[in-house]
Parts: C-alpha cells; structure tokens; sequence
C-alpha cells in the first residue's frame, strides 16, 4: 500500500527527496519542495512568470481524502502565486467512466471551497488534437500500428531484469501506418486486433519506454463523444499532452508516475510543443481504511457499505455525510505536508482537526443515547420549567435557549450504577448528581425488570435550591449529567461508527487473502430509541451538533418528517491529543 511504484529503488537524488514542508521554518507560507521549484521558476521567469496548475480526475469513481490532498496542493499553489487551477476530467477510458461520478467529483471540489472559473475541461475534448499529433508521430516514424495481441504485447515486454522483443509490425513504413491508423479511426476493425504504439526502445531500463500502446480499438460510447469514436487514447498518451493543450506550468502528480516522466517527456519533445514540468509528491495514506477507487469500488458493488457516501467510507461526500466540514478536511492536507516519500498518516490526525473545528462552531445540545427513566417524586406533576442554557461556551454570540424540564426524565443508562465500583461517580442509590443546566438529584430508589434484574426506572428527589444560576446552585457534588425530560423528547436513531477496517494498514493480509478479510463486523451501531432535546426537532440534514458528553453528530439525509437520524461524526476523545502529548515525552 506504501509503494506504489513499478520500478523499486530508483531514487536518484535521495536528500532532494527527503525534503519535506519542515525544512523551510523562515516564511509564514507553508512552503515545501514543490513550491520551493515554483519560487526557483519564478526567479527565471520560466513560463513567462505564470503558475497554473490543474486537478485532473479520472470520472471512474467518486473522490476520496487522498484526491483532497491533491486538490488542496493544486488550487492551493495556484491561489499562493496569483495564479490558476484548472479542473480536467481525464475521461479517456469509457468503459469504466460515468457521468453519476463527473457531477460527483464537480460538487465535490465545490464543497472542499475551490473554484475553478471558466476552466472545466475535459481530455475527450482534445481527441481530434491527439489524434493528429498521433499522426504527426506516425509521419516521423515515431510510432507504428501493431497488430500484435495484447497478450502478446505482454510477452514482448520483458520485465525489469530483461530487454523487450521488438514486434514484426514495427518497422511498417509510415504510409502503410497511416493508412492503418485511419482505418482503426474509421471502425473498419474490431476490438482488440490493433494498437498504436510509440516506437521508442524496446530494450529500455525502463518499461514505460519499451513502445507504449498509445491508442486501442474500443468500439464503446463514450459519456461526452457517444459513438463518435472507437479508438482511444492510452492515460499515458493522453495526460501529458492535455497539461501542454492547456499551458499547464506545473504538472504535480503522485509518486507513481515518477517512471511515466521520462515517456512524457518523450512524447512532448517529439511534437515540441509546450512542455509542462511534472513534479510527483506522495500519496496521502490513512490509516484503519483504504485509499483508491479501485477497493471502495469493491466495496460499493459488494454492498459491504450501503454507497460511496456511507458515512464510514472516506469519500469525501462519505466524509460529509458523516458531519466532517471541507475545513477540517484541508486542515489534515496541511498538516500532513508534501513529501517525497509515501507515508501513513494516523487517522485520529483527521479525527483531531475534526474535533478542533467543531468545537468552535457546533453548538452544545443534550441528547441521551441509551434512555433510562428517572421520575423526580418531588417535583410538582404537570409543571414545566424552561430552564436557560448556552449553546456554546467557547462562543459567547452562539446565544442560549431554553431547555424544557419537567417530573419525568430520561437519563444515560451508563450514568448509573446499582454497585458502583471505585471511582465511578455518577448516579448510584442514595448518591447525589448534578443534572446539567438544572437541578442536583438524589437516588432514592431503583425499579428493576423481574426477569433480568435490570434497572428499568430510578425514583429520586430533587432540591429545588440548587438550580443552576441560583443561590445554592455551587453545592459540589461529583458529576454533571446530560439529561431530557420525557415528555418534551424528539425521538431519533443515532447510529455509531468505528473504523471500517480493524488493522491500520487493511493492505497487509496474508496471502489468498485481501484488503477485506479486515473489515470491522462493527464498524456500525444504530441505536433506535434516542432521545434528543425539542429544539432539535427540526433540524436540518448537514446540521450538526455536539452532544454533551457524547461526541459531534449530524443530521444525516436518511431522516424523514417523523423520525430523526442522526450519525455520529466523532467523540469527544481525543485519541490525537494522547498520541502528541506521548510524542512530547519522548
Ligand atoms: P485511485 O488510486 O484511488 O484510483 P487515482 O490516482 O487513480 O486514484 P485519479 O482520478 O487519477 O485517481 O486522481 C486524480 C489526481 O489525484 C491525480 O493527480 C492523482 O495523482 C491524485 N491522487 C489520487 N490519490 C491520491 C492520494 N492518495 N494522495 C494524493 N493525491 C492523490
Ligand atoms: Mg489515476
């Protein structure tokens, strides 16, 4: 999962890569080798003094928190130097792409906070130019129809330790070539009888350049061209040169195309056109999931989560559903900086930028996840107090509401212990808890199930001098508990997530096996008789909240007019925080 390079140990300049954002402390600009090339360009006025970058999917798949990195590094260097990220669909391979995944990685990109102007692009509209610089190379005699299998392209190849073997068809003169390639254009072929290839070296240290398959038959409509084309071009073919057909500066890609360069930069000499610098960083990889298209694809299509927006995937329209804020999300892309060399960056990174974000702005209401009932004997029935409470103690201009109280309340089912052990504090018989924005209360009495011997009701009394804000209201006791009253409560399902996977690293399996023989069987808890305090009943979907004691929760799209769902987004434990302060000590 960490290399996800082809050719092992090709690093030539070591210290160069091992350059990360650390190594320049002096500016308040986070910079890093990337812009440090940028900033060396700018001092030569390479490109005539312009920075533009793009973000270039593929429409094979919905985006994930590895494709954020990219998207805050492109239009993020674009915005640092005055100038323009384009985004490009690189939908060259219509068997795999649809149009559901382009209007999700548009709406994507827009909720991250980006902007793209007027420069939505799409590599199928530059067929007809890459199909006449394919005939300029034809014409140079730098590339050849090959009627080879790809089977047989295969076996030509060689490996890493071994030269390739040169086709028959590779020294066809140009004009046969031509007249092949117009005929592949034409339809006169079927799938798969020919390929046209780069005619490079088939003996190179490389692979890339042992004469690449630059167009295959496909007799496929395509989402934006339909049926006006049935050969298309190879990624590798096309990438480069759609950078060039756009002025492209700067090309930033991830580590794996460290080995194509050399073949783009081939392709671009050949046609001496624009030649964009392509710069590769590493991938971003979190732990306890998996990061590529490829597996959450398996994972969608097999139905162990219920689409790509599960609250569990890390999707970013995943990641949304589940509460997470685009802030949040670039935070981590910051923080997890741009290196030369792949890394796993700890999910409870994430989880922290979350929690850092949410604590600002979610207000602070009281819901009870697993209800207990407590009835205050004392208190008079029928009444109804509005007690004051506020939203948010970290910002005084969130306000405060009022929270119905009344004889019968709900109360956590944890919160209370008919034999508590040493250092439980909470509600126990005979012992004394604050309720949160309202009064202290006394256990008096447990009512049990017959059967199982559960506490199923607490009886207690209530000191109606205690209220908070009043005059007694500083009598000490040793906990402070959430709480709703009863008959005010809005119903609602909340469902509890864990991590998808129960391994950091899902990749490492042993062999016949995959990435899924990790999944965690409890990555999902839906608890259906929550109870949420009134002011929450018409919360919207998106909304989110922090619940005492609880954790961050949203309102997920699944709620209807007469039940609410709510997701947890994250708990209030700081796994991150543990983590820095043992790093400190260290
Ligand atoms: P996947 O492996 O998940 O299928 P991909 O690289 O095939 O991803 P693309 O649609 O080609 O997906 O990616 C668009 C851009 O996002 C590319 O420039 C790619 O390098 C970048 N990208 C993809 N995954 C990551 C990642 N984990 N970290 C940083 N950038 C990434
Ligand atoms: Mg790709």
């Amino acid at each position: 999962m960490n290399s996800p390079g082809t050719s092992p140990g090709k690093s030539k300049n070591k210290s160069e890569k091992e350059k990360t954002n650390k190594t320049k402390t002096d500016s308040a600009l986070p910079s890093d080798f990337i812009r440090e090339i940028i900033d060396e360009d700018l001092k030569t006025n390479k490109n005539e003094g312009r920075v533009h970058t793009r973000f270039p999917p593929e429409p094979n798949g919905y985006l994930h928190i590895g494709h954020a990195k990219s998207i805050c590094l492109n239009f993020g260097i674009a915005a640092q130097y005055q100038g323009l990220c384009n985004l490009r669909f690189d939908d060259t391979n219509p068997s795999k792409e649809e149009v559901e995944y382009t209007e999700s990685i548009i709406e994507d990109i827009r909720w991250l906070g980006f902007d793209w102007g007027d420069r939505l692009f799409y590599a199928s509209d530059y067929f007809e130019q890459l199909y006449e610089y394919a005939v300029q190379l034809i014409k140079a005699g730098k590339a050849y129809v090959d009627d080879l299998s790809a089977d047989e392209i295969r076996e030509h190849r060689g490996t890493l330790t071994e030269p390739g073997r040169e086709s028959p068809y590779r020294n066809r003169p140009a004009e046969e070539n031509l007249g092949l390639f117009e005929r592949m254009r034409a339809g006169e072929f079927e799938d798969g009888t020919r390929v046209l290839r780069a005619k490079i070296d088939m003996a190179s240290g490389n692979v890339n350049l042992r004469d690449p398959v630059m167009y295959r038959i496909l007799h496929a409509a395509h989402h934006r061209t339909g049926d006006k084309w049935c050969i298309y071009p190879t990624y590798d073919w096309a990438h480069g040169q759609s950078d060039s057909i756009e002025g492209i500066t700067h090309s930033i890609c991830t580590l794996e195309f460290e080995d194509h360069r050399p073949l783009y930069d081939w392709f671009l000499d050949q046609l001496k056109v624009h030649h964009p610098q392509q710069i590769e960083f590493a991938r971003l990889n979190l732990s306890y999931t998996v990061i590529s298209k490829r597996k959450l694809l398996q994972l969608v299509q097999e139905a162990y989560v219920s689409g790509w927006d599960d609250p569990r995937m890390p999707t970013l329209s995943g990641l949304r559903r589940r509460g997470y804020t685009p802030e949040a999300i670039r935070d981590l892309c910051e923080r997890a900086g741009v290196a030369k060399r792949n890394s796993v960056v700890d999910i409870a990174l994430l989880e922290h930028c979350l929690r850092e974000d949410l604590n600002k702005r979610a207000p602070r209401v009281m819901a009870v996840l697993r209800p207990l009932k407590v009835i205050l004997d004392n208190y008079p029935e029928g009444q109804t107090e509005e007690l004051d409470a506020v939203n948010n103690p970290e910002d005084a201009s969130m306000g405060t509401r009022t929270i119905p109280f009344s004889r019968v309340l709900y109360i956590e089912h944890d919160d209370f212990r008919e034999d508590p052990p040493k250092k439980f504090f909470r509600l126990a018989p005979g012992r004394e808890v604050r309720l949160k924005h309202a009064y202290i209360i006394k256990c008096e009495r447990v009512v049990k199930d017959e059967k199982t011997g559960e506490p199923i009701e607490l009886h207690c009394s209530y000191d109606p001098e205690t209220k908070s804000g009043g005059v007694k209201a500083g009598r000490k006791v040793k906990a402070t508990l959430h709480w709703v009253s009863a008959a005010h409560a809005v119903e609602a399902e909340v469902r509890l997530y864990d991590h998808l996977f129960s391994k950091p690293n899902p990749g490492d399996v042993e062999e016949g096996s995959d990435f899924k023989a990790h999944l965690n069987p409890n990555s999902l808890e839906k608890l259906t008789s929550c109870k949420i305090e009134p002011g929450l009943a018409d919360a919207k979907t998106g909304n989110r909240y922090q619940f005492l004691r609880l954790g961050y929760f949203c309102v997920d799209p699944d709620s209807s007019a007469d039940k609410l769902v709510f997701n947890r987004t994250v708990s209030l434990h700081d796994e991150w925080a543990k983590i820095e302060k043992a790093q400190k000590k260290m």
